[in-house]
């Protein structure tokens, strides 16, 4: 006795034997045709779903990068602009520290004062040649100090003023220098005036010449400009360390 089963897509009764089995359903010989064919069409329904979408994501992706790059054209436009409108305004001129700093202004100004002005005053006094100053005439050392006063003058109102160490430092070794040139001097004369007048009852006067030989103020007001620069050198670069520092 046949078994019978139902026909999944049409309900007809039908013998186990008959029945097929198409796409998941158990059917009836008449209704494989039909369900092979909904099969056959769903799957191309699916197949061209996925296509749509596939198409539709790289439309999408396509619009994306589209709009991302005109989102970094406007922000480059927008910089380009920002940077044009910051060309044209004039900048307004950045002091550091050191330049608007009173003390390192006074100190240069009062170093180029006194190193300037020192160089006509009493330098060395001596007796027969009377007092004679750094400069001497346009002959003496101070003539080169008058150049670093100068400079140091420069260095105040231009934008260089931890520079000022270097006329101070420069103008003391100069002083330094020509300290020790008149003390050897001094001794040569001291010498060589013992040895001609040996036993000559005058022969003190050589010494007494050399030992009368006196420094007088001038150099002290030479030495304080000189020193004056160097600290406001020193005070320049302090504060352009401290700013950058900040920075
Ligand atoms: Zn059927």
């Amino acid at each position: 006795m046949p078994e019978l089963v139902e026909c999944q897509q049409c309900g007809r009764g039908v013998s186990s034997q008959a029945a097929r089995r198409v796409a998941g359903k158990v059917v009836c010989p008449g209704c494989v045709a039909l369900v092979k064919a909904a099969a056959k069409a769903e799957k191309a329904m699916a197949k061209r779903q996925k296509e749509t979408e596939k198409t539709r994501r790289a439309l999408q992706k396509a619009e994306e990068r589209e709009r991302l790059a005109e989102e970094r054209e406007a922000e480059r436009q927008r910089r380009w602009r920002a940077a044009a409108i910051n060309a044209s305004r004039p900048e307004p001129a950045r002091a550091t520290d050191d330049e608007q700093d009173g003390v390192v202004t006074g100190l240069g100004i009062a170093s180029a004062c006194l190193m300037g002005v020192g160089v006509f005053c009493p330098f060395i006094s001596a007796p027969i040649f009377g007092t004679v100053s750094y400069v001497h005439g346009g002959k003496g050392d101070g003539m080169i100090v008058l150049a670093f006063a100068g400079l140091a003058l420069l260095l105040t109102f231009t934008k260089r003023r931890l520079w000022l160490f270097l006329p101070g430092t420069l103008c003391m070794g100069l002083l330094l220098y020509s300290y020790l040139t008149v003390s050897s001097k001094l001794e040569e004369i001291k010498t060589n005036m013992a040895q001609e007048l040996a036993g000559n009852p005058f022969a003190g006067i050589g010494k007494a010449f050399v030992d009368s030989v006196q420094l007088q103020w001038g150099w002290a007001v030479v030495a304080l400009g000189g020193l004056l620069a160097l600290i406001a050198g020193l005070r320049a670069a302090h504060l352009r360390a401290t700013n950058s520092g900040k920075g």
